[in-house]
């Protein structure tokens, strides 16, 4: 039995306008992650099996190193990643670095959602969040329900 993947956008789903702004304070940077949207998508993660693969510009910036140490500094440590965690730079399309990804891991995978604020809105597979507070609740209910094809309960488990 294969595992199912989230492809996730860093800026606008976890580094958010939302989150600059209520951390300067405290001293965060512009490039620290919204702690309600990573525990969001640890509790996806954790709820489905799912392992993230990366498919932000940021992976075209940073080492694969660094990024695991930044999402590892900002909660995400690397057991929710998949053992290939970036998705290969091949076009301006993040459809066709995903499409090439999935390709790569044909009869490995069972199911995938985008999480992205820039895709397709339209996509059965994308949740789409709003830049400037990134992934809400609303969103993480989407992606449960494409990822397991059913409504998330409260304690509700389905690792595959
Ligand atoms: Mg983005």
């Amino acid at each position: 039995m294969g595992c199912s993947v989230i492809f996730l956008d860093i800026d606008g789903v976890l580094v958010t306008t939302r989150s600059f702004a209520s951390g300067k304070d405290a001293g965060q940077s512009a490039s620290s992650f919204d702690q309600v949207g990573v525990g969001l998508v640890k509790e996806l993660c954790d709820l489905t099996g799912a392992k993230i693969v990366v498919c932000s510009s940021w992976r075209l910036s940073h080492t694969t190193f660094d990024l695991v140490d930044i999402f590892d500094s900002n909660g995400l440590a690397s057991k929710y990643f998949h053992s290939d965690m970036l998705t290969p730079e091949l076009s301006p399309s993040k459809y066709v670095e995903i499409d090439a990804w999935l390709e790569g891991h044909r009869g490995e995978i069972d199911g995938y959602v985008i999480i992205d604020d820039q895709v397709s809105m339209s996509d059965p597979c994308a949740v789409v969040p709003n830049y400037s507070d990134g992934i809400q609740w609303r969103d993480f209910l989407r992606a449960y329900r494409i990822l397991t094809g059913k409504d998330y309960k409260e304690g509700a488990k389905d690792v595959c």
